[in-house]
């Protein structure tokens, strides 16, 4: 698949002008920081591909840098998870930055302010910082402690840091305006006490920098020239520069907004996807319905197919949400290029063969791939009974009905052409088997008279299948934007988002299967192994995405799908 990187967004443009104005000696330094309190989203792709590939396309460097200065919510496992997530996303970040490394100078710069007189120890509550912090309307009030000396402030900032005091009795504060009609910069907190253990800092601090402080710092430190981030942060740019502006370092990097992506039918939020983990409404961070990465990369999504979508989507500073069909179309269109064919039936129907050898086994070949030969064939065995799909035969077939049907031919992919003579049923009316003949002069299905068959099903042999679990996945929510008219989106998950079916059959060469990759099951869809339940024993695979947007086509038709007539059109040959 090739890669097509969207060229022109306003934030090249900007980079390309500070190339050629020689700004920062012509040099390019971006960064992602995410906090780790939480597992990657695809909206976070959205900043990787951005941040690397400017990088890249400038022949700059991106760190990868942990914003991780709040203890209280972040995890090890985070870090780990994030990691691997991003190279994982093809990106080479070298070794990863923290911001708890600079906690030392973050520290001292703390003090240069207290020495300037810029900052002060404040001892309000958090119940009277916010009454005195205004509104939007209103400006907010000075704080009783704004004029505390400075040798005042030093001794109250030390014995914070020596854990004389318990949370929320102090909080250091930047000396800015309580009368900005920017709220950010009425006198924010810039570090306050925590009694948590940091996963990597341990217990050596108790006091911890605000996000405001340690970002524009940790960027200023690391050297970055353009430090991307999300548009809710545009408010926040005073407060990044005025910071930067007031203590001594080497360089103010330019903090650029744009804004985030927003895909309908999920929720792109930490949060939210905690509350969906807690609640247990998923199986976990990596639940494949999931707009995590980790969710996607074993639903089966390739890095490629999300590069590739969010180079597609590009970068503005407009609010948008986009169509989750894009994102399954990027997947497809790498799949469809990449992905081996293989035949499996996931809902099984029994058919004898009764003008075939008893006992008998025969090899039969069929292609790895239809558009491209280099990829070879592979061997499927054929022997008296076989399994079809339940959709693929109807009993009072319609006109346009290419299947199976009682006196129907059709062809099994890359085997014989075979006709169904008998309907065997149980006592419930149900169809439980068919008798076929095959015709031995179709071997590899084609007639050596010319003879046309307008139907090609895939089948596999049932004496040495692959008994597997497949999970059928659907739309996390049912409405496009879960959350409409303030709704909470939990009132909208789709309860048919997971269908599990036991007793598929799968072409023996499925054995060999490695979790993440990614088979199309021909006429079905795209699987994969699932890398976390499967085992030997018993191989559970996902439904990555289907062939194409059924989604769309179903929710048009009404009324929803009748039982006896499959909603498939006719294929598209794949
Ligand atoms: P969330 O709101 O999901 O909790 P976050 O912004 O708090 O996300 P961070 O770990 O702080 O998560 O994010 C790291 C970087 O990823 C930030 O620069 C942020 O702007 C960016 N980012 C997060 N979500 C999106 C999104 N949906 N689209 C684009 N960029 C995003
Ligand atoms: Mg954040």
């Amino acid at each position: 698949m090739e890669e097509e990187i969207k060229k022109g967004h306003f934030i090249e443009s900007i980079i390309q002008e500070d190339v050629n104005a020689n700004k920062n000696n012509g040099r390019v330094a971006t960064r992602f920081p995410p906090e780790p309190n939480g597992y990657l989203h695809i909206g976070h792709a959205k900043s990787i591909c951005l941040n690397f590939n400017m990088a890249g396309q400038f022949q700059g460097t991106c760190n990868l840098r942990f914003d991780d200065s709040n203890p209280a919510k972040e995890k090890q496992i985070y870090i780990d998870s994030i990691k691997d997530t991003v190279a994982w996303l093809g990106f080479d970040y070298k070794t990863p930055f923290f911001a708890s490394d600079y906690f030392d100078r973050l520290h001292e710069f703390a003090l240069e302010l207290i020495r300037a007189g810029k900052a002060y120890v404040c001892s309000l509550n958090a119940d009277e910082i916010r009454e005195y912090r205004g509104t939007l309307t209103e400006p907010g009030k000075n704080s009783p402690y704004r004029d505390r000396t400075v040798e005042e402030n030093l001794d109250l900032f030390d014995r914070m840091k020596n854990g004389e005091f318990g949370e929320g009795e102090h909080t250091l504060r930047a000396k800015i305006d309580m009368g900005s009609p920017n709220i950010n910069m009425r006198d924010p907190i810039i570090y306050r006490v925590k009694n948590a253990t940091h996963p990597r800092t341990g217990d050596t601090w108790c006091i911890y920098p605000m996000y405001d402080f340690t970002h524009c710092i940790s960027d200023a430190l690391e050297g970055i020239t353009h430090s991307l981030c999300s548009l809710e942060f545009e408010d926040h740019r005073p407060l990044y520069d005025w910071i930067l502006d007031n203590i001594s370092v080497p360089c103010h990097p330019q903090q650029i907004e744009f804004a985030r992506m927003n895909i309908n039918f999920t929720v792109l939020s930490k949060r939210k996807l905690q509350r969906l983990v807690e609640d247990r409404l998923v199986s976990g961070w990596d639940d494949p319905r999931l707009p995590t990465l980790e969710g996607m990369r074993r639903r089966g999504y390739t890095p490629a197919s999300i590069r590739n979508f969010c180079n597609i989507i590009g970068v503005s500073k407009k609010e948008s949400r986009i169509d989750m069909g894009l994102l399954e179309s990027c997947l497809r269109d790498d799949l469809n290029e990449n992905a081996r064919r293989v035949m499996g039936v996931i809902r099984p129907l029994k058919v004898t063969i009764e003008n075939y050898p008893e006992g008998q086994t025969e090899t039969l070949e069929a292609m790895n791939h239809p558009q491209k030969p280099e990829l070879g064939k592979r061997e499927v065995s054929f022997s008296k009974e076989i399994y079809v799909e339940q959709d693929d035969f109807m009993e009072d077939p319609p006109k346009k009905f290419f299947r199976l049907g009682p006196g129907r031919e059709v062809r099994l992919r890359a085997a014989y052409f075979v006709t169904c003579r008998e309907v065997i049923k149980n006592q419930a009316g149900e169809v439980v088997e068919l008798i076929c003949t095959y015709d031995p002069e179709t071997r590899g299905g084609n007639a050596p008279d010319g003879r046309k068959v307008k139907g090609t099903i895939h089948w596999v042999n049932a004496n040495d299948c692959l008994d597997a679990e497949v999970r059928l996945y659907d739309r996390l929510f049912k409405d496009e934007n879960p959350e409409q008219d303030g709704r909470d989106f939990i009132d909208n998950l789709n309860p048919g988002s997971l269908e599990v079916l036991e007793n598929c059959k799968l072409e023996k060469s499925l054995a060999a299967a490695k979790p993440e990759q990614v088979f199309q099951f021909e006429r079905l869809g795209y699987f994969c192994l699932d890398s976390k339940d499967s085992s030997g024993d018993k191989p559970v695979f996902n439904r990555t995405v289907t062939l194409r947007d059924a989604w769309a086509k179903l929710a048009k038709q009404n009324p929803p799908r009748k039982k006896n007539k499959p909603p498939r059109q006719k294929k598209k040959k794949k």
